[in-house]
């Protein structure tokens, strides 16, 4: 079928990388580029023998010029952004330039601000629109998957969703007193930012881990989950009519938060750079280097992830509550690509994202969030490449 250009050669890229091999009548070929060459010749190593065609380049995603090059000279049916949100927009006008397919995981964010908004996407929709090439945004798990099963609910079940609750719960026990299961750096700006949630037409604001309740998440047990601000809140509240609420709870285990007290008590997840011995350091991304590499946590992670959405509103009149959503077993995705479950859950969709674009069943001009689209071939594919759904017409709600 075609080619793809994967920038970055992380976690999340790891297992895509795999899904396109897997997928390889789809994916005929894909170049790998990233910052660091050597993580992209090693998997390379690791893949070669298989159907798919494999190209490995260095690139700095942070310059338009070498995308624009790497883009012209590799010629990709579509880029797929998974190296960090900072490095979007660079893409994105790369991908302009070139009138390339664009795909990405994450919205955009400033390197000095944590503020997942998508008001800098949204802005190139005309430029996109003119350039008749599609870019599709978010197409992980959450943002990503959340938003098909949003527009599956919607197609399918109901005549109006009044209220969306996502919950995701990573049960996954690492054996470490703290790491974290992606980019620390990312994952540390999300989850000290405060919280907030989508209620009559507005954002509520709410304080880091204010709101708590428990769950008893399908296949996995009781768990604390927390309140957090999450990017898709933004596009659902505008794509899905009517919706009055929509929240996005988190599971966080005791340790994991009384660790993440402390390095915030003393300094050590700022994103304001300090001086230390003449030089300019940012503490955050100091304590990234110190921290267990989420790569690594691969083989010891053990447990399941749970991640799904709870939908209330009504059919015909009559009321309805929908849960769908995904578990997945640390082990078993160790197992079949290298990864644990959480790079596992956003790399498939990732390579599902980048399939239904290449193939034409999703593509328009314009820059369009996962929801956007008919949600039956990404639900289909989900079954099909490793990240099998399950629904309930009955399931406990959260108050
Ligand atoms: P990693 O840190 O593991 O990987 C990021 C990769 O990007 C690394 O290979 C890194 O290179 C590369 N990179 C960083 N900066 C540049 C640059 N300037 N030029 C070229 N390459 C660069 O991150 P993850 O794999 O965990 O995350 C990837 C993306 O997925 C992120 O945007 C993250 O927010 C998103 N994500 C989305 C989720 C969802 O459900 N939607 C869930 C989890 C993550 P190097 O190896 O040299 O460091």
């Amino acid at each position: 079928m075609g080619k793809a250009l994967i920038i970055g050669c992380g976690g999340v890229a790891s297992v895509a990388i795999h899904k396109c091999c897997q997928n390889s009548e789809v994916f005929e070929e894909i170049c790998i580029a990233s910052r660091t060459k050597s993580k992209c010749d090693a998997l390379k190593e690791k893949l070669a023998g298989g159907r798919t065609k494999i190209t490995t380049a260095q690139v700095d995603a942070d310059d338009v010029d070498a995308l624009i090059a790497l883009i012209e000279k590799e010629k990709p049916d579509v880029v797929l952004n998974l190296a960090l949100p900072y490095q979007d927009l660079t893409i994105m006008d790369a991908c302009l330039a070139t009138k390339t397919h664009y795909v990405d995981t994450a919205n955009y964010e400033p390197e000095d601000t944590a503020k997942f908004e998508y008001k800098w996407q949204w802005a190139y929709r005309e430029k996109f629109e003119k350039a008749g090439i599609t870019a599709l945004l978010g197409s992980g798990f959450d943002p990503g998957v959340t938003g098909v099963f949003s527009a599956y609910a919607m197609k399918h079940y109901f005549d109006e969703i009044h209220y969306i609750d996502i919950l995701d719960c990573n049960a996954g026990d690492h054996g470490y007193p703290f790491a974290t299961n992606f980019n620390p750096e990312i994952n540390i700006r999300e989850v000290s930012a405060n919280g907030s949630y989508w209620e009559d037409g507005r954002f509520i604001e709410t304080k880091p881990m204010e709101i708590k309740r428990v769950y008893d998440f399908p296949e996995v047990g009781p768990k604390d989950m927390y309140l957090l601000h999450h990017e898709e809140l933004e596009s659902l509240a505008l794509n899905i009519k009517g919706v009055k609420r929509i929240r996005f709870f988190m599971t966080f285990g005791e340790s994991y938060l009384t660790h993440l007290k402390c390095l915030e008590d003393v300094g050590m997840t700022s994103i304001e750079p300090i001086e230390f011995e003449g030089k300019q350091i940012v503490p955050l991304q100091f304590l990234k280097a110190v921290l267990p590499d989420p790569a690594s946590l691969g083989p010891r992670t053990k447990g399941k992830t749970n991640i799904g959405c709870i939908f209330q509103g009504v059919k015909d009149g009559k009321p309805v509550r929908y849960y769908v959503y995904n578990v997945c077993d640390h082990q078993e995705c160790y197992k079949e690509v290298g990864s644990q479950a959480v790079s596992y859950t956003t790399g498939v969709p990732a390579m599902i994202g980048a399939m239904l674009v290449m193939t034409g069943k999703w593509r328009k001009p314009g820059v369009y969030n996962v929801e956007e689209f008919d949600p039956d071939p990404f639900m289909d594919a989900l079954n099909q490449w490793g990240l099998p759904w399950q629904e309930s017409f009955d399931p406990q709600l959260v108050d």
